[in-house]
């Protein structure tokens, strides 16, 4: 069985005992953008906040992109959040490789580089990475 067959099968039994009051619109109160890191999915306890005051958006890196920047728009102006927080993390994916390496190794693989080069977001150091994080949220 799959990972995805094993949660296709769990997810039928959530449907089953599934609260409908749950299904209610959340009012989030913060934005968290973070990375797309497995270590970083209990956010409620790595943050001590409640899964309904934050709207997460995740990204590999946590990278901001254009996509994430219009997320941030919708989640401040349409669904009311008030509040922006960036969470990095040390022993991301993201070091571990460079942009341009990857385009060479998926060159290599396929034998064709296109489409490309693509944009990957490989940094090499989280503090100086949410820095300049910080620049473009805040600029
Ligand atoms: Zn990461």
């Amino acid at each position: 069985m799959s990972l995805i067959d094993k949660a296709l099968k769990a997810n039928e039994q959530y449907a089953r005992t599934y609260d409908p009051s749950r299904g209610a619109h959340p009012e989030p109160k913060v934005a968290v953008v973070t990375c797309m890191d497995p270590r970083l999915s209990d956010l409620e306890a790595i943050l001590g906040l409640a899964t309904g005051d934050m709207d997460v958006i995740r990204t590999g890196g946590p990278a901001v992109t254009q996509d994430v920047l219009s997320e941030l728009v919708v989640s401040t102006r349409v669904l009311g959040t008030t509040e922006i927080l960036l969470l990095d993390h040390t022993g991301c994916g993201f070091t571990t490789f460079t942009d341009e390496g990857l385009n060479q190794k998926l060159a290599s693989l396929t034998g064709n580089s296109e489409p490309g080069p693509m944009r990957f977001f490989s940094f090499e150091d989280p503090e100086h990475h949410t820095g300049l994080l910080r620049e473009v949220l805040v600029d």
